[in-house]
């Protein structure tokens, strides 16, 4: 059975084998949507590098969901702070310009907060691709590979390719 393989994080357990496919982003292009003016349509083009299959085990698999809720947390709460900070310095500045634009400043800092949740999302949705991802991303973007998908994710980029 191809599934008795040793884990590749650890060489403790039997593990099971994720295949995740990575590529590179070529351009990334904004234009006017047609039916909505103020709206605009991003296309981000790929190059494809390929696909590579990780065997990880079971315990690896919710090391790295751990790991990620605790990053995403800790990005979360510092985030959440320095947002919270600057929107509280707002009502001292006497200029009432400078004072909107710090509000603006801090509730783009608190938006940002919530990024490291959607990572979360990500860790759960699937975890054991996102643990191979997260074992061969750094060699991988050494050698220049910015973009990682799931098999679901590149399953979808292949049906939006089709679609146009
Ligand atoms: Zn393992």
């Amino acid at each position: 059975m191809d599934n008795q393989s040793l884990c590749e994080n650890c060489r403790k357990r039997l593990g099971k084998l994720f295949t995740f496919y990575y590529g590179k982003q070529l351009s990334e292009q904004s234009f006017p949507n047609l039916n909505n003016l103020n709206e605009t349509t991003t296309i981000k083009t790929y190059r494809i590098g390929g696909k590579q299959q990780v065997v990880v085990c079971r315990v690896c698999i919710a090391r790295n969901i751990i790991m990620t809720i605790v990053l995403s947390l800790v990005l979360a709460a510092i985030l959440g702070g320095v947002g919270y900070f600057v929107l509280s310095a707002a009502p001292k500045i006497s200029s009432n310009e400078l004072a909107s634009i710090v509000r603006g400043v801090g509730a783009i800092i608190l938006l940002c907060g919530l990024a490291p949740l959607g990572l979360m999302i990500m860790a759960f949705s699937e975890p054991g691709e996102n643990t191979a991802i997260n074992l061969r991303s750094h060699s991988l973007r050494q050698m220049g590979y910015d973009a990682f998908w799931t098999t679901k994710d590149y399953q979808r980029l292949e049906s939006r390719q089709l679609a146009k």
